[in-house]
């Protein structure tokens, strides 16, 4: 059973990776300048593993403490790994998640910004930064607003200090994700932002058309997840 499925990782992995380059070329962008973050939430070491033994070595996260859980034995035994945290992040969770992520996706507010600059002090550590943009407006959803951006962008540099790298969004379920990306890549470039996280499974090829340097892929590596988030 866990053989199977350790072959159909490794498989899967190949697929994305092969995919993630065929839309590189058909860009006629280099392969080199998209990252692609295989997305291990809710899946156990023994699932991640096979991943790790192909190669992977960067992954994403969506909860600090299912991370905070998994990620230091998987860390000790294979050098090198690169840690997303790619869900939100409560404030009180700053401090694990600048000790543990080496970039955060999910900067949306004030008073997480607060935090993150305290435990970046404290810790004299600083992981890449994506500001997450709610492109579809969706009230249940993390991310300031479109039109909020550029202020927030301001504020996170001249208020907070902290240097944002990119942005992130993760369009409507139910919309074409195209023009959410559009939007994105067009709220970076104006604000001089070179990094853009964005594209999942379903629509990582059309992200890296529209710019994308880092697509989250989760479910076409690792399987249907059981647990929604
Ligand atoms: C779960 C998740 C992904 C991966 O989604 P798949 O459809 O399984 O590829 C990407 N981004 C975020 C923010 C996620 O929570």
């Amino acid at each position: 059973m866990s053989a199977t499925r350790s072959v159909s990782v490794a498989d899967s992995l190949a697929e994305v990776r092969a995919g993630v380059a065929r839309a590189c070329r058909d860009a006629g962008r280099d392969p080199a300048s998209v990252t692609l973050i295989a997305v291990s939430k809710t899946f156990d070491a023994a699932a991640i593993e096979p991943a790790l033994a192909a190669g992977q070595r960067v992954f994403g996260e969506n909860r600090v403490q299912e991370a905070k859980a998994k990620w230091p034995s998987l860390r000790n035994k294979y050098a090198g790994v690169e840690l997303h945290l790619i869900g939100p992040l409560q404030s009180n969770k700053a401090r694990d998640a600048v000790a543990l992520f080496d970039a955060i996706h999910s900067v949306d507010r004030d008073s997480l910004c607060e935090a993150l600059k305290a435990e970046i002090a404290k810790q004299r550590r600083a992981p890449l930064l994506f500001v997450e943009v709610n492109t579809g407006g969706e009230t249940q959803k993390a991310g300031v607003l479109p039109q909020d951006a550029d202020a927030f962008l301001a504020r996170c540099r001249d208020r907070f200090g902290l240097a944002i790298s990119g942005l992130m969004c993760i369009p409507p379920a139910d919309d074409m994700p195209a023009p959410h990306f559009a939007l994105t890549a067009k709220i970076a470039r104006r604000n001089g932002l070179k990094l853009l996280s964005m594209g999942m499974s379903a629509d990582y090829a059309t992200a890296i058309e529209l710019g994308a340097t880092h697509v989250r892929v989760g479910s076409a590596i690792f399987g249907e997840r059981t647990r929604k988030l």
